[in-house]
């Protein structure tokens, strides 16, 4: 009897240990909903976004709405759904934009990277946080406004897509270039970029990237005659790339005080007394050949245009000397730099013998304005949690299409995430906090509704 009851007990202890490990993390719908998105390997190249595409088609097709997918000449999906208005128009649409694809895992994960595991909290993940919760959270706020029947005076878009992180030529880039009436009467775009700052639990601001630089991605190739390596050839191919790059990236870095990293810095410098001083001093602490006094780390970004040599290839044996050489340079452009310029001064430094060709390069546009009725309406909504700061980023996103053609777009995350887990961003450990998560869903539902019934 003293056994059995004992046994019961046992079970029954087993049980409800079981139950509290299980009801520790409990997932909501959407963060359920997440999971199985990371568990859809979209690493870019090659992309696969037809899986992701299928996945958020079905799940916008439960909720009544039809997506499109279009796909580029290359096979890459991208997804666009319209929830039309239901009340009076009062302004063109609204865009919730986010890329499908993601960076290649590599190596140092605690996790299976594509497993969609739940743990300590958290949902792990390459692209948990760049950016497929971001595209949930679009979804839930999209799926929630058609359920709801809530007065809609602007068409909402759910704008999925491939090939951000190469670019964006396959994705964003080709459905401007081929379906531009997909974004007529398009009057924002919320898309990734925002850069929201939380310490030790509390939130300090929201960032939202009104301004972002622009890339300039170039192949380098050097050709020369190959050989046995025993003999003499001092003007190789892999000898003329080397001398080259050198020259490059010795190249001493001009500083400049950019018109976005001023609007920038004054805004941050409201909330912050150190940068407020920087933003005050700024044309007597920029100088063009560095900074007079230390400036704190991350800002040197926003005085300059990045170079950095990123692929190195040549040869396959070590004793033949190879026919050709090559590099791949990014390269990020602060707004007010001329690509032309700039692209002159590197051949100069590469010199006359190597070819250097542009894989990617982006017009000049102007940054959205952190002004007007829909940014009032955004502010409206989050201020209440934390200040909210226009921010100039030093990346680039896929806003830069939609603001060459003169639309706006704000970078906005619903997410607050401490740094810790944001170091996961292209690196490993990507992951994101359940709670952070589901907070945000709910924040970017109350954000999109305001905005479709903004005046
Ligand atoms: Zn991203």
């Amino acid at each position: 009897m003293r056994t059995r009851r004992a046994l019961l007990s046992l079970l029954l202890l087993a049980f409800l240990a079981g139950a509290a490990a299980h009801s520790a993390h409990p997932l909501s719908p959407a963060a359920g909903r997440l999971a199985a998105y990371l568990r859809l390997d979209t690493t870019n190249p090659p992309g696969n976004e037809g899986l992701a595409a299928a996945y958020l088609a079905g799940e916008l097709v439960r909720g009544g709405i039809v997506a499109e997918r279009h796909v580029s000449p290359e096979g890459r999906v991208s997804l666009v759904a319209r929830l039309p208005a239901n009340a009076a128009p009062r302004g063109g649409a609204i865009a919730l934009l986010h890329h499908m694809d993601v960076v290649p895992a590599g190596e140092g994960w605690s996790v299976a990277p594509f497993a969609g595991e739940v743990r300590d909290g958290m949902l792990w993940g390459r692209g948990a946080l760049d950016c497929k919760s971001l595209g949930l959270a679009h979804l839930e706020a999209l799926l929630e406004l058609a359920r709801s029947g809530a007065p809609r005076h602007r068409d909402l878009l759910f704008v999925a897509v491939a090939d951000e992180e190469a670019g964006g030529l396959q994705g964003a880039a080709w459905l401007w270039e081929a379906h531009p009436e997909l974004f007529a009467g398009v009057d924002l775009v919320l898309n990734e970029g925002g850069a929201n700052r939380a310490v030790l639990g509390r939130s300090l601001f929201w960032g939202i990237e009104v301004a972002q630089k622009r890339p300039l991605w170039l192949e380098v190739i050097a050709r020369g005659r190959p050989g046995h390596a025993a003999g003499i050839q001092l003007g190789s191919a892999v000898h003329r790339l080397v001398a080259g790059l050198a020259r490059l990236v010795e190249r001493p870095p001009v500083w400049k005080i950019d018109p976005a990293a001023r609007a920038y810095l004054a805004a941050v410098g409201r909330l912050d007394p150190n940068l407020g001083r920087l933003e005050a001093d700024l044309e007597a602490v920029i100088a063009p050949e560095g900074p007079r006094r230390a400036i704190p780390p991350g800002l040197p970004s926003l005085f300059l245009d990045s170079l950095q040599v990123t692929v190195l290839a040549a040869g396959e044996k070590q004793n033949s000397i190879p026919a050709e050489a090559r590099a791949l340079v990014d390269i990020r452009l602060l707004p007010s730099t001329d690509t032309e310029v700039y692209l002159a001064e590197v051949k100069a430094a590469l010199g006359p013998d190597l070819e250097t060709r542009v894989l990617l390069a982006a017009p000049p546009s102007a940054p959205t304005p952190a002004s007007g009725p829909l940014w009032d309406r955004l502010v409206a909504e989050l201020r209440d949690e934390a200040p909210v700061v226009p921010v100039f980023l030093a990346g680039v996103t896929d806003s830069r299409y939609f603001r060459e053609r003169g639309v706006a777009a704000f970078g906005f995350s619903p997410f607050f995430v401490e740094a810790e887990p944001m170091r996961g961003v292209h690196g490993p450990d990507e992951r994101i906090p359940l709670a952070a998560f589901d907070r945000g869903v709910e924040r970017m539902k109350r954000v999109v509704r305001a905005l479709v019934s903004a005046p």
